[in-house]
């Protein structure tokens, strides 16, 4: 069997982690067995439909890499992969139902689908259509017809018995038939519902495997008895584990709660992984730990490293929280293994965000010390904020001495270390940090350079957190170095 998997976002909005969840596991899928992967666009609810939802969720599968092989941009030999593009296709297999009696003509007003709602309720009975318009005799139809009603087309549900969904992640499922509904398959303007759109589609474009969100389970008995109706095999269906809040409660679906038990902020569409920092190599490992597992207690790895491993029957059922701690601990493993050009380009976008020009040399001085201290690249900026030109040094002379470089040592140390800046041959690491070291040995009582350079450090950046004292001159270049240098020789002459 060829394999040919879908992703099928509707264009509500952006592109959510749970639905690129889906996406990854389909996309792995197609992978795996040298399959085609498909993005498809549900949006045949056009009140839902947000202009510019499209590209939003192209844009987040192209920053996970989750490329496609058919889709609305591309095309191919199934499209088009936009569904309100397909509309005669839908309305001609609707018309095909009701031509063979699997699907009829109802033509209930929604003032009557409300009233039959109420009367339910106020009996306690179960809610849904009751079928009344299955039974219409052709006088009856003739009549509305007549009346000008516009109808909507229902499938014929069978009224007893069971259907089975065979369902490779949770085993067999029964449904009962006289608990399912006969839904609408294609509404009074002409577009199709979810159901009619989705199984046609998925028959057409030749879909082998279903893997898609818990949430849809549902609907898989109703579309088990449509492609019966049609006569057509349906595809295998994996239905994935439903995604969590991190705190383990409720399905992480919207801005319900916006932080994790540690006060961190949950993260819920994917551009807002890409702008918090996270590396999109993280985040697909990230994702492909929920509701799967690579096993031997491995939690990192790549894609290629999973796709021998990813099977159907691997993925666990059992919902899974987002673990947001981990991924950050993750992005800090990426993160510490990128090359210093490579994390200088990632971090680079977050400095100009915050107005903070880095010339590239310095930027790339500073890459090797904070590739061991970042988690995501927005620290960077907290992390080189003493780059910005107009930071003012809030340190006080106290902070600046040390018992093994008391007040008068230290006053001589900073100025001696004036003059080595101002005369060194290369400003460079190595340079800078040979002189400097053998500086600090002179200068202290106890003969060892470390509470100099510590000093040195916190003064040249004045925050507790910086990149180490050599590398953050180099930063700064030259003359910004000399310049703090004077501020702080200004600061012992004031007190
Ligand atoms: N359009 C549905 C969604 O938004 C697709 C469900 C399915 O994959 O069948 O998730």
């Amino acid at each position: 069997m060829t394999v040919r998997v879908r992703f099928a976002p509707s264009p509500t909005g952006y592109l959510h982690i749970g639905g690129a969840r889906t996406a990854l596991f389909n996309w792995m899928f197609a992978r795996k067995h040298g399959g085609k992967f498909i993005l498809r666009i549900e949006d045949t609810d056009q009140e839902r439909t947000v202009p510019g939802a499209i590209e939003a969720i192209m844009d987040g599968l192209r920053w996970l890499g989750l490329d496609w092989d058919e889709g609305p941009d591309i095309g191919g030999p199934y499209g088009p992969y936009i569904q309100t593009e397909r509309a005669d296709l839908y309305r001609t297999w609707a018309n095909w139902l009701v031509d063979n009696h699997h699907a009829y003509k109802c033509y209930c007003t929604p003032e009557e689908l409300t009233e039959m709602r109420e009367t339910q309720m106020k009996e306690k009975r179960p809610l849904g259509y009751d079928g009344r318009c299955r039974y219409l005799t052709h006088e009856q139809r003739a009549e509305k017809e007549a009346a000008g009603l516009k109808p909507v087309i229902r499938f014929k549900m069978p009224l007893d018995g069971e259907t089975i969904v065979p369902d490779v992640v949770r085993g067999d499922i029964t449904y009962q038939n006289s608990q399912i509904y006969d839904a609408v398959l294609l509404k009074s303007d002409g577009l199709p519902t979810y159901h009619l759109a989705n199984v046609v589609d998925d028959h057409f474009m030749a879909i082998s495997h279903i893997m898609r969100a818990d949430e849809w389970i549902n609907t898989a008995p109703l579309h088990i008895r449509l492609y019966e109706a049609f006569g057509w095999q349906h595809p295998v269906y994996a239905h994935l584990s439903l995604v969590m809040n991190p705190s383990g409660k409720g399905k992480l679906s919207k801005r319900s709660q916006s932080f994790t038990d540690d006060g961190q902020e949950v993260l819920v569409k994917v551009s807002e992984f890409q702008e918090a920092g996270l590396l999109p190599e993280a985040v697909v490992n990230f994702l492909a730990n929920v509701g799967w597992s690579f096993g031997d207690d491995v939690e990192k790895f790549t894609l290629a490293e999973a796709l021998p491993r990813f099977e159907l029957t691997g993925i666990n059922p059992a919902p899974s929280r987002l673990n947001y701690t981990k991924l950050d601990w993750l992005n800090g493993q990426y993160v510490q293994e990128m090359e210093p050009m490579a994390l200088a380009k990632a971090v680079k976008p977050f400095l100009d965000a915050a107005g903070l020009e880095v010339n590239p040399e310095a930027l790339l001085a500073v890459m090797p010390p904070m590739s061991k201290r970042l988690r995501r690249l927005t620290e960077a900026v907290d992390f080189l904020r003493f780059l910005f030109d107009d930071v003012p040094l809030e340190l006080a002379p106290e902070q600046l001495v040390h018992k093994q470089m008391p007040y008068e040592a230290a006053l001589d140390a900073f100025k001696q270390t004036c003059s080595l800046i101002a005369t060194i041959e290369s400003f460079d690491t190595e340079t800078l940090g040979a002189a400097l070291m053998q500086l600090g040995e002179q200068v202290t009582t106890n003969g060892k350079a470390g509470p100099f350079l510590g000093i040195l450090r916190l003064a040249i950046t004045g925050q507790q957190v910086s990149p180490p004292v050599f590398e953050s001159m180099v930063a700064l270049g030259r003359e910004r170095t000399l310049a703090r240098l004077y501020e702080v020789l200004t600061l012992f002459a004031n007190s």
